[in-house]
C-alpha cells in the first residue's frame, strides 16, 4: 500500500502540493485538517462549546463524514464553505488538542487509507502518528510572512495582519499541545517552500520518491 505523508504548519502549501502529488501518482488525497474542522462545525451547529471535551469526543465518534476533493459533507449537510470560515478556524486547535477526538479521527484516517489502497494524506501528525511507516514523509514549511501572504490570498474576509496573527496562534497551539503535537518526523524530508512554486515542490517530491523506489528490474 502506497502512503505519502505531508505535514506542516498552516499556509506551508500542504493542500495544493498534496493534491498535485496525488494526481501525479494516481492516488486518492485526504485533507485530515478538514476532518478536525468538520467536528468543530458539528459541535457549533449543536450550539455547544468546542472546549467541552466530552461533547467534542462524542461528536467525533458519531459524526457522518464525507471528505471529498472539492466538497465536505458533515451529517448530510454541505459544510465546504463554513469549515474554512473564521468561527471554525478560531476553535479548531482546541478540538484538535482533544486526545479522544484525535483517537477517533486517526482511526478513521487509517480506515480510509486501507479502503482506498493507500493515499496522499496531509495534516500535522501523519508521518509521526497516523502512518509512521509511510513510503515518504514530507514536512513542508515556509517563512511565517510568506505563509500569511498565501493564506490571506485564499480568504477574502480577513486582512494580512489578521491572518498572520491567526497562523501564529494556531502554530503555537498545534506545536505546544500534548496530544500528537505538530513536529517533524525524525525521518521526514523537510522542504522549505519559501520562494518555490507549487510545480517545483511537486517535482522535488517526485524525485524523492523515484530515488527511494528501485525501478523495475533493479529490485
Ligand atoms: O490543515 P488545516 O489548517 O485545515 O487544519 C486545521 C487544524 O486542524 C490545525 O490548525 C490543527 O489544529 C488541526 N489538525 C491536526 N492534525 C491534523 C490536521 C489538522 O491537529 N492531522
Amino acid at each position: 500500500m502506497r502512503v505519502i505523508a505531508i505535514d506542516g504548519p498552516a499556509g506551508s502549501g500542504k493542500s495544493t502540493v498534496a493534491r498535485a502529488v496525488a494526481k501525479r501518482l494516481e492516488l486518492r488525497y485526504l485533507d485530515t485538517g478538514a476532518m478536525y474542522r468538520a467536528v468543530v462545525f458539528a459541535v457549533l451547529r449543536n450550539g455547544e462549546d468546542p472546549a467541552d471535551h466530552e461533547f467534542a469526543a462524542r461528536t467525533a465518534r458519531d459524526i457522518e463524514l464525507d471528505i471529498g476533493l472539492d466538497k465536505v459533507m458533515v451529517n448530510g449537510v454541505d459544510a465546504t464553505i463554513e469549515i474554512r470560515g473564521p468561527e471554525v478556524t478560531r476553535a479548531v486547535s482546541v478540538v484538535a488538542a482533544n486526545a479522544d477526538v484525535r483517537r477517533e479521527l486517526v482511526s478513521r484516517q487509517r480506515e480510509w487509507t486501507e479502503r482506498n489502497g493507500g493515499g496522499v494524506l496531509e495534516g500535522r501528525d501523519i508521518g509521526t502518528v497516523v502512518f509512521p511507516n509511510a513510503e515518504l514523509k514530507v514536512y513542508l514549511t515556509a517563512d511565517p510572512e510568506e505563509r500569511a501572504r498565501r493564506r490571506a490570498k485564499e480568504v477574502t474576509d480577513l486582512d494580512y495582519e489578521a491572518v498572520a496573527a491567526d497562523i501564529a496562534r494556531r502554530d503555537a497551539f498545534d506545536s505546544g499541545r500534548k496530544a500528537d503535537p505538530l513536529t517533524e518526523a525524525v525521518d521526514a524530508v523537510i522542504i522549505d517552500t519559501t520562494g518555490m512554486s507549487i510545480d517545483q515542490v511537486v517535482d522535488k517530491i517526485e524525485r524523492l520518491l523515484a530515488a527511494a523506489t528501485p525501478s523495475e528490474g533493479q529490485a
